[in-house]
C-alpha cells in the first residue's frame, strides 16, 4: 500500500501501471487494496483538464492523440491517454490506446498511454478507466485525453467522465452528417475535420461549415457554442488552436461554474452507477436466481410467459 501510495504521488510511471492493474484486478483481495488506495489518493486527483476523443475508426485519433500529446509534452504537460473501447469487453483485445499506434508519445518521458481494460461490462470497462483517470491525477499528469469510438454507448460514458468530449470527423460531409447520431451531437464540446491536408483540404473546409451550421441549431441556447474546426494529425496542423479552444472552455467554465457542476454531476452519476451494478451483481448472483432465471428466460423467449410476470416471479423469489 505505501509503496503504491508513494510511487504514485512521485509519478513514477511503473508504479502507476501497476497501480492500474491493481484496480483492474477482480481478485477480492486486490479490490480492498484498490478501493483502500483510491481513498487515500483522492485529495490529490482532479487537477487534470480531463478531455475525451471520439470518431469512427480510420478517422485518425492514434495518429491525432500521438500529434497533440506530443506537442502538449512539449509545453511541459504530462499527457496520459486513457482508452474505452466498446469491443475489449467483447473479445477481451483492446485496440484503443495501443502503444504501437502512437509511437512518438510512447518513447515520451512525459507520456503515459494505457489500453483498455478489458472483459467484463462497457459499464465496468468505463468505471476502470475512471479510477485510472484518478491515479493518472494523483501521480501529477496534467492533462488525461481518453479516447473511445463511436458507438453511442460508450460516447455517453466518456462524456459522463470528462470535462471536455471532441469529436473527430473526417472531410466530405454530405451523407456522413446523416450518419452520425443526433445524441452525439448534443454531447460535444467541439468537433474537429481531421485529415485537412492536400487533396482532401476543399472538402474539410466545406464539411467544417456544414457542421457548424448544424450544430448552431441544435445547440443554439447554450453558453458554450462548440467550435468547428479543421486540422490535421498527420502535419499537425490546427492542433494549436484547437487546444487554445479547450483552454478557452476551461476558463469560462471555470469561471461561470459549470465546470464544476458538470463534475458534481458527474459524481453523482458514478455513485448511481456503481450502487446499481452492485446490486444487480448481488442479485444475478443469489442461488434463486440462478435456479430460475434460464428457465424463465426461455419461457419469455418463447412467448409463454410474459415479461411482467417473469420479472415478478424473480424478484418475489429473493427475500
Ligand atoms: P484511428 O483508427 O481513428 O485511430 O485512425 P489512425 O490514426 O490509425 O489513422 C487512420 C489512417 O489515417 C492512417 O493511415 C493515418 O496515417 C491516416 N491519417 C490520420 N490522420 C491523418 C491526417 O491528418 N491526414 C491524412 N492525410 N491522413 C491521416
Amino acid at each position: 500500500m505505501r509503496d503504491y501510495f508513494d510511487g504514485v504521488l512521485a509519478g513514477d510511471r511503473s508504479v502507476l501501471g501497476r497501480a492500474i492493474t491493481l484496480i483492474e484486478s477482480r481478485r477480492p483481495d486486490h479490490r480492498q487494496l484498490a478501493e483502500e488506495l483510491l481513498a487515500e489518493l483522492l485529495p490529490h486527483t482532479g487537477g487534470s483538464q480531463r478531455v475525451g476523443v471520439t470518431g469512427v475508426p480510420g478517422v485518425g485519433k492514434s495518429t491525432f492523440l500521438d500529434s497533440l500529446g506530443g506537442l502538449l509534452t512539449a509545453r511541459g504537460h504530462r499527457v496520459a491517454v486513457l482508452a474505452v473501447d466498446p469491443t475489449s469487453s467483447l473479445s477481451g483485445g483492446s485496440i484503443l490506446g495501443d502503444k504501437t499506434r502512437m509511437s512518438k508519445l510512447a518513447v515520451d518521458e512525459r507520456a503515459f498511454i494505457r489500453p483498455s481494460p478489458s472483459g467484463g461490462s462497457l459499464g465496468g470497462v468505463a468505471r476502470k478507466t475512471r479510477e485510472a483517470m484518478l491515479l493518472c491525477e494523483a501521480a501529477g499528469f496534467d492533462v488525461v485525453l481518453v479516447e473511445t469510438v463511436g458507438t453511442g454507448q460508450s460516447e455517453v460514458l466518456v462524456a459522463g467522465m470528462v470535462d471536455f468530449l471532441l469529436l473527430l470527423l473526417l472531410p466530405g460531409a454530405g451523407d456522413e452528417l446523416q450518419g452520425i447520431k443526433r445524441g452525439i451531437l448534443e454531447l460535444v464540446d467541439m468537433v474537429a475535420v481531421n485529415k485537412a491536408d492536400g487533396d482532401s483540404l476543399a472538402a474539410a473546409r466545406e464539411a467544417c461549415a456544414s457542421y457548424l451550421a448544424a450544430l448552431r441549431t441544435l445547440r443554439a441556447a447554450e453558453s458554450w457554442r462548440p467550435p468547428v474546426l479543421t486540422c490535421s494529425a498527420v502535419e499537425g496542423s490546427g492542433l494549436d488552436e484547437l487546444w487554445g479552444r479547450v483552454e478557452e472552455h476551461r476558463r469560462t467554465t471555470s469561471a461561470n461554474g459549470d465546470r464544476e457542476g458538470r463534475r458534481r454531476r458527474q459524481r453523482l452519476q458514478w455513485l448511481r452507477s456503481l450502487v446499481e451494478d452492485e446490486v444487480l451483481g448481488a442479485f444475478r448472483a443469489r442461488p434463486e436466481v440462478v435456479r430460475l432465471l434460464p428457465e424463465l428466460e426461455r419461457q419469455v423467449m418463447e412467448g409463454e410467459i410474459a415479461p411482467a410476470l417473469a420479472a415478478r416471479r424473480l424478484l418475489e423469489s429473493v427475500d
